[in-house]
């Protein structure tokens, strides 16, 4: 078989992903394509300088390992930087920079600068000595690093946040756009970057503004006939902190307005960051150009937290505010509050209250009055039904099916997983689950639930169905 940079590159892959965590291997190798195969050189496309210089710094041996094995040891590999001219008129032009590997790197020419100096941008406008007036930076002091605890699904965000916040418009996370779902903690971190900025740099110009009064301002500037001013103001601030902007959907006289705004401060080396509750390609109405500009810096995403951290953001919590909980209270709210720390705080907040106002003990009873309160809505019953159902719809069986006396192979997976996760979700006797899932014993779904165990260390697909599986199950 001939080798094409597709298929190189897919060996590659399998041998990178069996080597990182899923989590980076997203971040970093997902993104990347194959463009060329020529000789023992093979050219990639990354999304960004950005991306080029973290792979470089984390991945280096990783990418070289995977690569000398593929194409032996004269093996290279070549980066394609895309990028788009700032000025969104021109094509977009590629960059090509020989990998670290340098002494084997010699005869490659295709070598070019990486800074593209655009002209100062001199600002008619502006006036001298605006400076000096003072900009609210409306930040929430509350919402510092110090108590956004980290976590597996916060650390990429969070240390690239803390990087920014050291380095303001001089690292290449810019802009930086922090996305996740809600309550999960995008609005403290946007926060917690000014906060840190304000304190290591009292002389820069931080602000902080929701994508929805932007919107307002600048509807208002139109009316006034002044948005020029508004603009200008923008256009001086040193560091923008944006959030939501997916509000900027289907906003497209904003959307304008913002896209002049960000290239003027992207160009003058200014910090730009952003949240949104999407990940920048499932930002529906936005315009291409300005989705473009989202994706020259970093994207971090905050994931739903663990159990080990939802204890650790309860217990910081209960300590800010001087309060003792019982440590089974704590773990029955960690258990039961999932995947939205502000409700965890929500409930934590009202568990105090309802307590004090009644002169009652915290109680277990009481905890699970209030959260039943709080995640009614999102609560769905667990019941081995619903498990027969789930897996069934996954593999695209029905559940009489499911529960046939056949053996063949992926039917009787999909038997095991559903016992597998009645086991893990439901307070069911082994005996009862089998009962239930086409009259096995329980014999039968003790070496399910160890297969399946045995399987998803072993087989990569089968951890896929898993891990696909207990996230259909646990929204
Ligand atoms: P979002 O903007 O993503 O909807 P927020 O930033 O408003 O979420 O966070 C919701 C609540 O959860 C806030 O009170 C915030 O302080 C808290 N929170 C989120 N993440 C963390 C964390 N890692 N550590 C401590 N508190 C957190
Ligand atoms: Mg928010």
């Amino acid at each position: 078989m001939t080798k094409t940079a597709e298929s190189v590159w897919g060996n590659c892959l399998t041998f990178i992903e069996d080597n990182i965590s899923s989590q980076a291997y997203k971040t970093w190798f997902e993104p990347i394509k194959a463009v060329k195969l020529n000789d023992n050189a093979l050219s990639i496309q990354v999304p960004s300088k950005f991306f080029y210089e973290w792979l470089e710094e984390h991945y280096v041996k990783l990418l070289k390992v995977s690569l000398t094995r593929e194409l032996g040891t004269k093996a290279k590999l070549v980066y394609i930087i895309k990028m788009e001219n700032t000025y969104g008129n021109k094509q977009p032009f590629t960059e090509k920079i020989p990998s670290a590997n340098r002494s084997q790197m010699r005869d490659q020419e295709v070598s070019v600068p990486l800074k593209h100096k655009s002209p100062e941008l001199k600002n008619p406008f502006v006036i001298p000595g605006i400076r000096n007036v003072k900009i609210e930076s409306q930040l929430n002091p509350n919402y510092s690093f110090e108590n956004f605890l980290e976590g597996d699904s916060n650390r990429l965000a969070r240390s690239a946040g803390y990087a920014v916040a050291n380095k303001p418009g001089g690292t290449s996370f810019n802009p930086l756009l922090i996305f996740g779902g809600v309550g999960l903690g995008k609005t403290h971190l946007g926060h917690a970057i000014g906060v840190e900025i304000k304190e290591k740099y009292p002389e820069k110009t931080v602000l902080y503004i929701s994508a929805e009064k932007f919107t307002q301002q600048y509807i208002e500037s139109v009316k006034k006939n002044n948005r020029n001013d508004f603009i200008h103001f923008y256009q001086i601030i040193d560091v923008l902190i944006v959030d939501d902007i997916q509000l900027l959907s289907g906003k497209a006289g904003t959307q304008d307005v913002f896209f002049h705004i960000f290239n003027h401060l992207h160009q003058n080396g200014k910090q730009v960051i952003l949240t949104s509750d999407k990940a920048p390609v499932d930002m529906m109405d936005i315009e291409q150009r300005l989705l473009s500009r989202f994706k020259w810096g970093l994207s971090a995403e905050l994931n739903h937290p663990d159990y080990d951290t939802r204890i650790a953001i309860i217990k910081n919590k209960l300590y800010r505010d001087g309060v003792e909980m019982p440590e089974d209270i704590i773990e029955f709210l960690a258990n039961n509050i999932k995947t939205n720390i502000r409700e965890l705080e929500g409930a934590i907040i009202s568990l105090i209250a309802h307590s004090s106002f009644n002169r009652k003990e915290i109680t277990i009873d009481l905890a699970k009055k209030i959260v039943d309160n709080y995640v009614k809505h999102t609560k769905r019953e667990v019941s081995i039904d619903y498990i027969q159902k789930v897996v069934s719809e996954y593999f695209q069986m029905d559940v009489d099916t499911l529960q046939s006396k056949t053996r063949k192979r992926h039917i009787v997976q999909a038997r095991q997983l559903a016992m597998f996760f009645a086991k893990k979700f439901t307070k069911a006797s082994l005996a009862s689950i089998g009962s239930q899932i086409g009259q096995r014993d329980h014999a039968t779904v003790l070496h399910a639930c160890k297969t399946v165990d045995n399987l998803s260390s072993t087989d990569k697909q089968f951890r896929k169905y898993v891990d696909d599986l207990n996230k259909k199950l646990t929204l």
